[in-house]
C-alpha cells in the first residue's frame, strides 16, 4: 500500500496533470446543472432572505453577521468560476447605500451611478434601519484607478417580501425596475384540548399554530376570557387564520384570524366569534347572533400578565394590616407597556400617594379606570388626551407603596370601584337590521369552511363551493 501525502506541492503536481483537468472540467459541468437545477425548482429569492422574513424565525438574524456572502453562485450565468459575490447586508441606524457598498469594497463611481439610477424609482433617504435589506452582487475588480476592489453588478433593497427594488448592470448603465407581488391567503384550521400541566399557547404551539395568531385568540377573547384563571383542563379551542403567500408562493407569515371557538367546561358554554367588517368598514369579531366581542373596557389590560393580588379585603403587603383592594394586581417586569382599557379622556396623570405614577382615564358617563405604580408615563399622554382603547398610556413599575413591578388596575362604575374581573360590561358593537343578514350568512359560510379544513372532512371539500366566502367581508 502506498501511503499518500497531501502536501502543497503534491496538489500542484496534480493539477498539471491531465487526468485531473478532466476531472475538473466534469466536475464544473456536474456543480453548473446542479445550480441551474436548484435555481429552477426554487424560488429566486436566496434562502437566508426567505427566513429573515419569516415572522417565526425573524428574531434569530444576527446583527453580527450582517455583512457576509450568501452564495457565490448567482454569477454563473456571467461565465464560470467568475467569482460572483451576492452579500445580503441588514440595514442598521446610521447605514446609508453608499456607505454599505463602500464597506464591501464598491467603487465611487458605481456607488454614484447605481444611485442615479434608483433616485426616480426609491428615495435613498427612505432606507429603513431594521427593516430594510440589500443584495449586493459584485465581481472582483484588478485594475482600478479609485481603490474600488469589487465590481456592482446588480443591486436589490429588499423593502418587504412582496416588494424590492433592483437596479441591474446593463450596456447603458445602470437600470432600475420595481419588483410587487400580490399576497395570496389561505385558510388554515387549528384545534387542542388543555391537558393537565398544558397551557393554551403550549397546546397550541405544539399544534403549529403560529405565535401571532395565538396572540390574535387571546386578544379576541380578551373581554369575555381571563386566560389566568378560566382555562382547566378539558377546555377546548379552535381557530381559522389566513397564511399568507407571495405569487411565487413564499411562505409571508400568517394573516388575521377568520374564526376562534373556546369551550370552557367550567361555565358550560363555547364562546364562538366570526370576524366581520361591518358597514361601516370597522373589523369586529361578533358570536353567532351578532353580538360584538368587542366591550368598553377590557378586564385584563395587559394580556397574559400574572394576577398576582385579586379585588377585595386582603394584608396589604406595605403597610401590613387589612385594607381593601380596590383593584386588581397585575405582575409584569418593569417597563412593560400599559395599554389603556378602553377608549376615553385622561382626567388625571401624575403623582398620589401609595398609587405611585397614576393615570385616570373617564371612559363615558359611567365608566372610568386608574392604572397605578406606573414607572413611567408615555409623554403623549396627558390629561385631556384622547385615548384609544389598547392605545399605550405608559409603562409598569413599583412607584408608591409597592412590593414589585406590577399594574394596579382599577375600574370606576358610577364613582364606585368594582371588581374588575366580575363586572358586566356593555358590548361596543352589535349588529342590526340588514347587516344582521350579511353576517349570518357570512358566518354559515365560515362554520362550512371550518368543517372542510377537517382532514376527516376533505373528502367532502370538493362538494361544497369553499371560493363562496366574500373576502371583503372578511379584511
Ligand atoms: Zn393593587
Amino acid at each position: 500500500m502506498k501511503k499518500i501525502n497531501i502536501s502543497r506541492q503534491n496538489i500542484k503536481k496534480c493539477i498539471a496533470k491531465p487526468h485531473f483537468q478532466v476531472f475538473l472540467a466534469s466536475f464544473s459541468i456536474c456543480l453548473l446543472l446542479f445550480f441551474i437545477i436548484s435555481k429552477q425548482s426554487g424560488s429566486n429569492i436566496p434562502p437566508k432572505i426567505q427566513d429573515a422574513f419569516d415572522p417565526i424565525i425573524s428574531t434569530s438574524n444576527s446583527v453580527n453577521k450582517n455583512i457576509r456572502p450568501i452564495s457565490s453562485v448567482n454569477g454563473i450565468f456571467d461565465g464560470m468560476f467568475s467569482n460572483t459575490k451576492e452579500y445580503a447586508l441588514n440595514v442598521k441606524t446610521g447605514d446609508s447605500i453608499a456607505s454599505m457598498l463602500s464597506n464591501i469594497g464598491v467603487g465611487y463611481t458605481d456607488i454614484l451611478e447605481v444611485s442615479k439610477s434608483i433616485n426616480p424609482v426609491f428615495k435613498l433617504s427612505d432606507l429603513r434601519p431594521d427593516t430594510d435589506k440589500l443584495i449586493v452582487r459584485v465581481k472582483p475588480l484588478n485594475d482600478s484607478d479609485e481603490k474600488a476592489k469589487v465590481k456592482l453588478i446588480s443591486l436589490e433593497i429588499v423593502k418587504s417580501p412582496i416588494y424590492r427594488i433592483i437596479s441591474t448592470k446593463t450596456d447603458d448603465g445602470f437600470k432600475t425596475v420595481e419588483s410587487k407581488s400580490n399576497i395570496n391567503s389561505e385558510l388554515v384550521r387549528g384545534e387542542g384540548i388543555i391537558e393537565k400541566g398544558t397551557s393554551l399557547t403550549q397546546v397550541a404551539v405544539s399544534q403549529g399554530i403560529p405565535y401571532n395568531v395565538i396572540d390574535k385568540f387571546y386578544e379576541i377573547f380578551s373581554f369575555d376570557v381571563d386566560f389566568e384563571r378560566d382555562i382547566y383542563p378539558g377546555d377546548k379551542f379552535q381557530v381559522m387564520y389566513e397564511q399568507l403567500y407571495s405569487d411565487n408562493g413564499e411562505y409571508l407569515g400568517s394573516g388575521e384570524v377568520i374564526f376562534a371557538s373556546l369551550y370552557l367546561n367550567s361555565r358550560h358554554n363555547e364562546f364562538r366569534l366570526f370576524r366581520y367588517k361591518n358597514e361601516k368598514g370597522v373589523v369586529g369579531y361578533y358570536d353567532e347572533n351578532g353580538k360584538g366581542a368587542s366591550k368598553t373596557l377590557k378586564k385584563t389590560p395587559i394580556n397574559g400578565a400574572r394576577i398576582s393580588s385579586k379585588y377585595g379585603n386582603r394584608k396589604h403587603p406595605v403597610l401590613g394590616y387589612s385594607k381593601a383592594h380596590k383593584g386588581v394586581d397585575f405582575a409584569a417586569p418593569t417597563g412593560t407597556p400599559i395599554p389603556a382599557a378602553g377608549s376615553g379622556k385622561v382626567v388625571f396623570r401624575g403623582w398620589i400617594n401609595g398609587y405611585g405614577n397614576y393615570i385616570k382615564i373617564r371612559h363615558n358617563g359611567t365608566y372610568s379606570t386608574a392604572y397605578a405604580h406606573m414607572s413611567r408615563f408615555k409623554p403623549d399622554v396627558k390629561v385631556g388626551t384622547q385615548v384609544k382603547q389598547g392605545q399605550i398610556i405608559g409603562y409598569v413599575g413599583s412607584t408608591g407603596l409597592s412590593t414589585g413591578p406590577h399594574l394596579h388596575y382599577e375600574i370606576i362604575k358610577d364613582g364606585i370601584h368594582v371588581n374588575p374581573l366580575s363586572v358586566k360590561l356593555p358590548s361596543i358593537q352589535n349588529l342590526s337590521g340588514n347587516e344582521i343578514a350579511k353576517f349570518t350568512s357570512l358566518r354559515d359560510k365560515i362554520n362550512i369552511q371550518f368543517v372542510v379544513l377537517d382532514k376527516n372532512f376533505s373528502q367532502f371539500a370538493n362538494l361544497i363551493d369553499i371560493k363562496s366566502i366574500d373576502v371583503e367581508l372578511l379584511k
